[in-house]
């Protein structure tokens, strides 16, 4: 064991380095924790709201409770939580094309979407399959700026010469890419740039892995639409399947016509009992958050001392739980991924390989093992196996589990 690494010590010096980052974390969860319990109290959630209704789900008072909730909890005038919704691609999706019409454009501000939207903007797959360019939606996009700030003049300037722009897009997320995520102030600062241009744009944000990790919104700083999974952030590990966007009254409806039909919107979709899972995972959700960022606090506090680089900085102000490790070589990713998949409470014996995943230009390596398939507000960790060779780690249900999981992964990369 010698020139190995004291990480007994390092563990401790992280523990004291840690305790302010955490009390700025456990401050957010009480105050995001205070706006659920809140708009419980304010709608009287009870009982009754668990019931499950089967059918068209007629005047679901669980369904219509957990909508009233949610847009509360966002500041938005409306939201619709569904269990229905197969994911995040499929909610933005629906979004998306409830919000624009043929001939209008969607301006995506924060460079290119998410890798599963591209299909269906119709920047890649084939012709005919039902994209918005098949539909005559056109598409422009701003990057970012080299900082990762939007670039608000060249927004400005494009929302004032093109009239046919229809949708404003930004992802809060850095999802799997190099871009830091977007503080929610700054969205607000799109929103006020495009508003004050035309306000009949439509702010649309993909919130996934961004809900709960500030203590406010984007839908309170004025955004129309915003989206994402619940079995991510807003789901709180316990709801094992949906989606949900919050917004104006206007885009919420325009989206519920898109989800179920014109005329029946938001009416209908029996809860078949799914909604106690989301209405109590909406409950954990502030909390399981903070543990999850915990865990990626403390995963870059280790791994900057062992010499690594990691983005955000340990120390740094987060806006979405995402966590990226440069390991710098393929066994590097691989022990490390080893080490996530040993420190999760499901299929924990797997060892995990590079696969040749559909889509993707190189193997992947994925480490997980989530009680909800997939779900990654649940401890998880993977790369693409290409240069610096960078893993992105996020999740934790519990600080605990996550500091083990990271534990075992250092273990794994330095012994
Ligand atoms: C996960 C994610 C999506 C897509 O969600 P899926 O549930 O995987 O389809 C879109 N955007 C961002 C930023 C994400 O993190």
């Amino acid at each position: 064991m010698n020139n190995k690494p004291d990480i007994a010590s390092l563990v401790s010096r992280a523990d004291t380095a840690l305790t302010e980052v955490f009390k700025k974390l456990d401050a957010t969860a009480f105050h995001n924790q205070k706006k659920v319990m809140d708009a419980f109290y304010r709608h009287r959630i009870s009982e009754q709201h668990f019931y499950p209704t089967t059918g068209y789900g007629y005047n679901d008072k669980g369904r219509e409770g957990l909508d009233a909730v949610w847009a509360d909890v966002f500041g938005a005038q409306s939201a619709l939580v569904r269990h229905s919704v197969v994911s995040g691609t499929h909610a933005l999706n629906l979004g998306l094309f409830g919000l624009l019409r043929p001939g209008d454009t969607l301006l995506s501000v924060t460079g290119k979407p998410y890798d599963t939207l591209e299909q269906a903007i119709g920047l890649s797959g084939e012709v005919g399959q039902g994209s918005l360019r098949d539909w005559g939606v056109r598409y422009r996009q701003i990057d970012l700026r080299e900082d990762g700030s939007p670039d608000l003049n060249t927004i400005t300037e494009t929302v004032r010469d093109n009239g046919t722009i229809k949708v404003v897009f930004v992802q809060r997320s850095r999802g799997y890419s190099s871009r830091p995520a977007l503080p929610v102030m700054v969205i607000g600062e799109i929103v006020h740039a495009v508003k004050s241009i035309n306000p009949d744009v439509f702010v649309m944000v993909d919130n996934c892995y961004g809900e709960f990790v500030e203590v406010l919104e984007p839908t309170d700083c004025g955004a129309d639409l915003a989206v994402g999974s619940l079995i991510k952030n807003p789901g709180g590990g316990i709801a094992e399947s949906g989606a949900y966007f919050a917004g104006t009254k206007k885009a919420v409806e325009l989206v519920s016509y898109r989800l179920t039909s014109p005329g029946i919107g938001a009416e209908c979709g029996a809860s078949l009992g799914h909604t106690k899972e989301m209405i109590k995972g909406l409950f954990f959700a502030p909390h399981a958050v903070a543990q999850a960022l915990k865990t990626a606090c403390f995963a870059a506090y280790m791994l900057e001392e062992l010499g690594y680089k990691s983005s955000p900085r340990w120390d740094a102000e987060r806006h979405d739980i995402v966590q990226s490790l440069e390991l710098g070589s393929p066994e590097g990713v691989c022990a490390f991924c080893r080490g996530i998949q040993r420190g999760a409470p499901v299929d924990s014996f797997v060892v995990p390989e590079p696969w040749d995943m559909p889509g993707y230009s190189h193997p992947v390596i994925m480490a997980a093992g989530a009680f909800t398939q997939g779900a990654s507000l649940e401890l998880s960790a993977d790369a693409p196996m290409r240069p610096p060779y960078t893993v992105f780690m996020q999740g934790g249900l519990t600080w605990e589990s996550g500091k083990l999981g990271v534990l075992y992964a250092l273990e794994e990369l330095l012994y």
